[in-house]
């Protein structure tokens, strides 16, 4: 119920266009009621043979009507549809928006085919709410109260019946349904939610499922829950079928019971065969808004269960928020780290322990340490993906949350181990840093970043997650962006550990070469030309072991040594 009310406070906006539709969708289905109304009086009327001029009524009315029902029906969509795209807008947008500041930490816990689902398909439920679940019974109550106030003219139990058959048909049929039918939406979204996790692990594991012989299983899986969705509506079809018959079975009992309750009506004369006539074929036509109220409530379940999967995500607490007075960027870009702490929800290690370093303008320095030491987590603190659990990250003396998130990333290059191209053009993937720079500017990034062959194929498209370049080149449209967003503090969090040696030593020279006069952290597991750092710290467990310049650090015959003979020892061997 809570979130059927959340769902309508989202449509509230739209509350007199709905109020419109509902009317007009009336106004339809009483024109529909009317013309078999005026058909039925004139072909009674006609068939006693009287002058041709007492029927002129009828034939204005069956014009009237069968024009009306037309043209009411037309209005009655365009306005409808109308609001359900007016609804889809607003829900994609009010969703993005939500769940923007969510990414990465409150979203690493949904699975990205979940997500995906949670963004197209249950979007798209909920785009239907005013034309599934709440304009039809608005309509077929006001068809209701029209035919208990056409019937009541005649007789108050003929009234009383048509109320009664339609509750029968209008609430009875449709709670059994639901009785019927309870789950079987739940689970058909959920067959479907899970034939999008196992789709887009098919896509991008098709590779690991081969070389590792689970392609059938991963079918087979695939096929179970395909089977599972296919029981489930066969299932609704007979549901569905069931209470169609219901519906009609309800419409000729109406019809006994109403000829019946008019009978001394007709013997006293106060109705007339004609009326009667009138009446019965009325009565007919007032099941027909009924017929989708089943629909309605099952459209309601499933659309409540949509919105509570898209509050579960909303309702998650943004980890970072922008301040509400901003402080501008300071021009001294002092950074100092002190007694830095931070531990991952649902994990009791202290991913990180009272860290404290500072780096000067124009510094770079390098943080080191085996895998799992926490160096990139120190990335996800500075880049305000996560909040620190205890002490604090300062820029030019301030705390970096008392900056706006979107100020403090633009003025942050970070250059990871992974970077993420669209599926689009070399173009739009470089403009991401620099929406409004212009194909110079992106020629002469991509020059200085190393890939001058790529200026003249700026149209070229990357491929899906960029898999039509090289390792190095993708690394290399990552330093493109870098260039363009022109940030002050730059940090390369394993920026080339995913190329070969050679590849690596240019990225470096590379790197090197456009990091002149700007603060750089490199974070690295490897220890290669560390003799360009200004301070060289050591990372373990979270903690800072030791820290200096290369040969400090090799004269103390710690970690660090440790670390660096290991690796280039196995360079001789290699
Ligand atoms: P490094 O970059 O040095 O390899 P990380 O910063 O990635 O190390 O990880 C530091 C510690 O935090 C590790 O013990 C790792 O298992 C843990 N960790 C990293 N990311 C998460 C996460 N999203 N949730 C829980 N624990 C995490």
């Amino acid at each position: 119920m809570k979130t059927l009310l959340r769902l309508i406070g989202l449509v509230k906006p739209y509350f007199w266009w709905m109020a419109l539709a509902a009317l007009i969708g009336f106004a339809t289905t009483g024109s529909g009621i009317g013309l078999l109304m005026t058909s039925a009086y004139l072909i009674a009327k006609a068939a006693l043979q009287p002058p041709l001029a007492t029927l002129e009524l009828g034939i204005v009315g069956v014009r009237f009507f069968g024009l009306a029902r037309g043209v009411f029906r037309y209005i009655e969509r365009l306005i409808s549809h109308n609001i359900t795209f007016k609804i889809l807008a607003k829900l994609r947008l009010w969703f993005y928006d939500a769940i923007e500041p969510l990414a990465p930490a409150r979203l690493m816990h949904f699975k990205s085919g979940d997500l995906l689902q949670r963004v197209v398909d249950d979007i798209q439920s909920l785009e239907n709410i005013y034309t599934r679940v709440l304009g039809p019974p608005l309509t077929a109550l006001l068809v209701s109260a029209l035919m208990w106030f056409l019937l009541g003219v005649y007789s108050s139990e003929a009234a009383l019946l048509i109320l009664f058959f339609h509750a029968l048909a209008g609430i009875g049929v449709p709670l059994l349904t639901k009785q019927l039918s309870r789950g079987i939406a739940v689970g058909i979204m959920e067959h479907k939610s899970e034939q999008q996790v196992l789709a887009l692990d098919f896509f991008q594991g098709i590779g690991e499922l081969q070389l590792y012989g689970q392609l059938p299983r991963h079918l087979a899986e695939m096929q179970n829950e395909e089977h599972g969705k296919l029981q489930l509506q066969r299932k609704n079809a007979i549901i569905d079928g069931m209470h169609e018959s219901l519906t009609g079975l309800l419409m000729n009992g109406a019809l006994i019971a109403i000829i019946w309750a008019l009978m001394p009506s007709l013997s006293s004369g106060s109705i007339n065969g004609i009326a009667l006539t009138v009446v019965t074929l009325a009565v007919m036509a007032s099941f027909e808004p009924l017929l989708p109220l089943p629909a309605t409530i099952k459209h309601l379940e499933a659309d409540q269960h949509a919105g509570e999967r898209l509050f579960e995500i909303l309702d998650a607490k943004p980890e970072t928020v922008a301040p509400t007075t901003p402080l501008p960027f300071p021009t001294d870009q002092t950074i100092r780290v002190e007694q830095l702490s931070f531990s991952y929800p649902e994990s009791p290690k202290k991913a990180l322990d009272r860290l404290s370093f500072t780096i000067l303008p124009g510094q770079h320095i390098a943080i080191v340490g085996p895998s799992g030491a926490g160096k990139s987590t120190i990335t996800s603190l500075f880049m305000r993906f996560w909040n620190s659990s205890e002490g604090e990250i300062t820029i030019g003396g301030e705390n970096i949350s008392r900056f706006n998130p979107e100020e403090l990333r633009r003025n942050i290059a970070l250059v990871s181990q992974k970077t993420y191209l669209f599926a689009e053009t070399i173009r739009e993937n470089l403009r991401l840093a620099a929406p409004e720079a212009d194909d110079n500017q992106l020629k002469a990034a991509l020059t200085a970043a190393g890939l001058g062959s790529f200026t003249a194929q700026l149209d070229e498209w990357c491929g899906q997650h960029g898999m039509k370049l090289s390792g190095g080149e993708r690394q290399r449209i990552a330093i493109a962006r870098v260039l363009l967003q022109n940030a002050p503090i730059m940090i390369l969090d394993e920026a080339t550990a995913n190329l070969d040696g050679v590849t690596e030593r240019e990225v470096t020279e590379t790197l090197n070469a456009i990091s002149a006069g700007k603060t750089v952290i490199t974070i690295t597991h490897r220890l290669h030309a560390m003799e360009q750092y200004d301070r060289i710290l050591v990372l373990e467990k979270g903690r800072i072991v030791e820290q200096g310049v290369h040969g400090e650090l090799m004269a103390e015959n710690g970690l660090y040594r440790r670390m660096w003979e290991l690796q280039h020892s196995a360079e001789m061997v290699g």
